[in-house]
């Protein structure tokens, strides 16, 4: 298959969401004008038909529409009953939205560090981390990759705590025969769009299998009000557009394939790493060996005085490239009032340091990922000739 790039032919682009758009452009528009004729621009049949089809995909009892990723966050604590005094673990090395919403409720943030392979929660730093306080943890699967939640949920459940996953990068994806979002007590999902399924703006969705959960998260989802006019709770307003779900089931049945081609790709950039005489020079991502890693992004390591040079050479040759993410949130000056251990958080300061994602979409071309391979190649063969 042949593409032409919508913005630069000439470039090799870290996502394509025009292209990958393109061909579901009538499909996507027409299942927006049935919105019109409805008029049920919020609650209308769409969102239900959403909600039923992640529900299942994920293997929850329950998926409830929200408006972002980062309120299915907020949504998902406030339902647990968390707040002032409480303590909630988080990674370091993620999103911004996973530890503000702990802050924004009052509760007490408390950074852990992650596996350098995984980049995801460290399950025995999680353990040491636990303390009378602790109400909750929040694992991520960053970058598409699933948490080892085998052992952080027994360490939750000998320990009495809630599990809430950030699935906001790993829609499809498992470990263990479980899908994300299918483990904890709420899994959080985003289709912003850069998330492997994203929509036309913001949108999030919550799962649980629990039928008490679920109803307290729509409740809080809806200004705590039932019936109408009848305030129970102090909730916010966070729905899913009716748009927005109906332009997400024209793009969830592609999912599964574009989720394959990303795999595919993976296995394209291992092999051509393999045969790129980079042996050392930087390290691959991990794969998951015990379930399905759905690529996210393509995370490689870079020696960290390397790193910003290599990526500006890459930009020389139209390859783009992005620092996922370039500070860990403890050193974030809005987060200065969370304690943190000097030298608990190295692996997510390091993490911050060599990280470089490459391009995975599922259109990318085996030629594009050659000459990904070849620019990066090309910078450390420059850097021995110069040295020597
Ligand atoms: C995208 C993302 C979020 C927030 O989702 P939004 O829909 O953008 O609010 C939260 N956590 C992680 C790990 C994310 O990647």
């Amino acid at each position: 298959m042949t593409h032409s790039r919508t913005i630069d032919p000439q470039s090799v682009p870290l996502l394509d969401i025009v292209g990958n758009n393109r061909p579901l452009h009538d499909e996507i528009l027409s299942a927006i004008r049935d919105v019109f004729e409805t008029g049920a621009f919020l609650h209308g049949p769409a969102v239900s038909e959403l909600e039923n089809s992640v529900a299942e995909l994920v293997g929850s009892k329950h998926a409830i529409g929200c408006a972002s990723g980062s309120d299915a966050l907020l949504l998902a604590l406030m339902a647990l009953n968390i707040g002032a005094g409480d303590e909630v673990i988080v990674p370091s090395f993620t999103f911004f939205a996973t530890a503000s919403a702990v802050d924004r409720l009052g509760a007490k943030i408390v950074f852990v560090d992650i596996e350098p392979d995984t980049f995801n929660l460290d399950p025995a730093k999680v353990k040491a981390a636990i303390t009378p306080h602790t109400k909750a943890i929040i694992p991520v699967h960053l970058f598409g990759r699933c948490a080892n939640m085998t052992e952080l949920q027994q360490i939750s459940d000998e320990a009495g705590i809630r599990v809430i996953e950030d699935a906001a990068q790993a829609i499809g994806s498992d470990h263990a025969g479980c899908g994300a979002g299918a483990w904890g007590d709420v899994g959080c999902f985003s289709f912003y769009p850069t998330k492997n399924l994203g929509g036309c703006g913001d949108g999030g969705m919550l799962t649980t299998s629990d039928d008490n959960l679920a109803e307290r998260l729509r409740l809080f989802a809806a200004h705590g009000m039932k019936p109408r006019y009848v305030h129970r709770v102090v909730g916010i307003a966070s729905r899913l557009d009716t748009i927005q779900a109906a332009a997400l089931c024209v793009k969830l049945k592609h999912l599964e394939r574009w989720t394959e081609s990303r795999r595919q790709n993976a296995v394209r950039y291992f092999n051509l790493f393999a045969d790129s005489g980079l042996d050392g020079q930087i390290a691959l991502p991990a794969d998951d060996t015990n379930g399905k890693h759905i690529w996210n992004q393509y995370t490689i390591r870079v020696p960290s005085a390397r790193r910003d040079a290599l990526r500006s050479h890459l930009a020389e040759q139209r390859i783009a490239s992005e620092i996922y993410y370039p500070i860990p949130l403890h050193q974030q000056e809005c987060f200065r009032h969370v304690a943190v251990a000097p030298g608990s958080l190295l692996e997510s300061e390091r993490a911050a340091a060599e990280v470089l994602s490459l391009p995975i979409f599922p259109d990318l071309t085996l030629g594009e990922q050659q000459r990904v391979v070849e620019g990066i190649a090309s910078y450390f063969a420059a850097r021995k000739v110069s040295a020597a």
